[in-house]
């Protein structure tokens, strides 16, 4: 069936809020907001295999050390698995102090009970109960009109108060959702949550958590901020009540919705670490917070090694992390492109030289090491990639930083192995090409054993080395000017080899007892082309001997 030429006869548009002087645009988010994680609750009950009691366990210690405070830890009365879990947490005394555990539960006796009793003994928690209320649910689902509807919201909220006071111990919170929110009439769920904190009786120092959420994400995120700053403003009692987000990403913005949601005015935002949850998705809440953070906002959450908690995350809902997903996918400090390899490689040099510690680097808005990620690969290079890439893989790799006229040269190696593999170069691919290239370590051509430099009477300097070549060494010397022109005569006279050097280059490879430097030479042959050398060492003059023999090899091979 082809798609529909004209979609309006089965598809409407969202109708628009009617709050023409919203003030949520001019907002902006300047703290975190409490964060909820449901990953052991929405998340787990999307996924093909839910997890079993060690994923569970595994990941809660994930979420406390992110440095969640609330989490959502499942549905105790959906069965055994759940209910021990749970059980376990509290009997193992597995909650830290400061952490709020939170249970959901569908609004029936039975159920609440259950739900209490999983949780006896906590210091505190929350129990989180929610009904359906918008006009599709009522009419298809429950076939019931608004006030049996709100009856079903009043009655749980009575069971709520009279469970908690068989549990004097412990400090309760509720939380209640009229869920489907974002496809209801505003005024009805502004109705049902005031039928419960009538009931419940919130004050501003124990407020209640209403949770607002986007069941299903059916328009633009401005249109559910507007929802969300109607409902603030029309909320009796407003004072005594944390709002609380909950979006899903049908449409793909369910982080955006989140995000005009704060600014709309709530307090709390539920939802997944990478966005885990039914259909498309819970609201990220890696996204999110990386999105404070990189607006200089602590978001109170802790990212630092993001590799271990997507290793950890993914482990427990056998569910990759796409590549791409923001912050913390594979990719998404890679540059392909040599244009934008150039740009990064610029903008760390300038980062570099910077008094202060403002991070100003194009492509890259977070710097990778604020997540544990390491800089060498932010570029990688495959057929697509210019100069650029190798030249700072080999920088990052080998600590050689090559003379820009050199990377013109070496990179019609790179690119040939590029296109011949027809994949993506690793680091060591460029290694191993390169000192294939410039006969790095390479025994089977002119090879520095040893030599010795000495002053002769008429100020001239002489080499006298021994040189390797095919398994024999031989005693060679030469005079010149230098060390450098000295090699270059010693190599005409006893191997016939016959290049003049145009420039020469050096640079220490890194600090410390293993220092090692690198140098370069330039050199044109007899028929004027142009040869490269390279010689590494930790000693300098070595180094430099070693490069004239890297440009020689190069000349008698070809
Ligand atoms: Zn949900």
């Amino acid at each position: 069936m082809p798609m529909l030429k004209d979609p309006s006869v089965k598809y409407r548009p969202f109708p628009q809020i009617n709050i023409p002087d919203r003030t949520w645009p001019s907002k902006i988010i300047d703290k975190a907001p409490r964060w909820l994680s449901t990953d052991l609750r929405d998340g787990n009950q999307s996924l093909i295999d839910p997890m079993g009691a060690e994923k569970k366990n595994r990941f809660f210690d994930l979420l406390l050390k992110v440095g969640l405070k609330e989490i959502e830890v499942g549905f105790p009365s959906a069965g055994a698995t759940e209910y021990d879990f749970i059980r376990g947490l509290v009997d193992n005394g597995r909650v830290p102090d400061d952490v709020l555990i939170q249970v959901l539960t569908q609004a029936r006796e039975d159920l609440i009970k259950t739900s209490f009793e999983s949780l006896a003994g906590i210091h505190s928690a929350i129990v989180h109960v929610y009904n359906a209320v918008s006009p599709l649910w009522r009419e298809v689902v429950f076939g019931m009109d608004q006030s049996q509807v709100r009856g079903i919201a009043e009655h749980a909220a009575k069971l709520l108060r009279d469970n908690a006071a068989r549990f004097p111990q412990t400090k309760w919170q509720f939380e209640y959702s009229p869920e489907t929110f974002s496809t209801a009439e505003l005024d009805f769920s502004i109705e049902c949550c005031e039928a419960v904190m009538n009931i419940l009786q919130p004050t501003p120092e124990n407020p209640i958590i209403l949770n607002l959420p986007a069941t299903v994400e059916c328009a633009t995120p401005n249109v559910y901020a507007d929802q969300i700053e109607y409902f603030c403003r029309n909320l009796p009692n407003r004072e005594s009540a944390v709002i609380s987000l909950h979006t899903h990403n049908d449409r793909g913005t369910g982080v955006a919705a989140a995000e005009l949601g704060l600014m709309a005015g709530a307090d709390r935002v539920e939802g997944c670490l990478f966005g885990n949850g039914e259909r498309t998705g819970n609201c990220c809440l890696v996204t999110v917070g990386m999105n404070l953070y990189t607006q200089g906002v602590d978001p109170q959450l802790d990212f630092s090694d993001i590799d271990e908690v997507i290793q950890t995350v993914e482990y427990c809902n056998q569910l990759p992390v796409h590549p791409r997903h923001p912050y913390g996918g594979e990719l998404v400090f890679t540059a392909f492109s040599g244009s934008h390899q150039d740009a990064i490689k610029k903008g760390f040099a300038k980062q570099g030289e910077r008094n202060d510690q403002l991070w100003a680097v194009p492509y890259l808005p977070i710097d990778p090491a604020d997540l544990g990620r390491s800089y060498e690969a932010v570029i990688r290079v495959n057929s697509q990639s210019g100069k650029g890439g190798f030249a700072w893989v080999l920088e990052q790799d080998q600590g050689l930083k090559l003379p820009k006229r050199m990377q013109a040269h070496f990179s019609r190696h790179v690119q040939e192995l590029a296109d011949e593999l027809g994949r993506e170069l690793v680091a060591g691919d460029i290694w191993d090409v390169f000192q294939r290239a410039y006969h790095v370590n390479d025994p089977q051509h002119l090879q520095l054993i040893d030599f010795e430099e000495a002053r002769a009477n008429d100020g001239t300097r002489v080499f006298a080395g021994k040189i390797g070549v095919g398994g024999q060494v031989q005693s060679v010397s030469g005079r010149g000017n230098g060390l450098i022109s000295s090699v270059v005569s010693t190599l005409a006279e006893s191997f016939g080899v016959v290049l003049s050097v145009k420039d020469y280059s050096e640079h220490a490879m890194a600090a410390g007892s293993e220092a090692r430097a690198a140098a370069y030479v330039e050199c044109t042959g007899p028929d004027g082309q142009t040869i490269w050398g390279v010689g590494i060492d930790t000693d300098i003059a070595t180094a430099s001997v070693r490069a004239v023999l890297s440009a020689a090899n190069a000349l008698r091979l070809g």
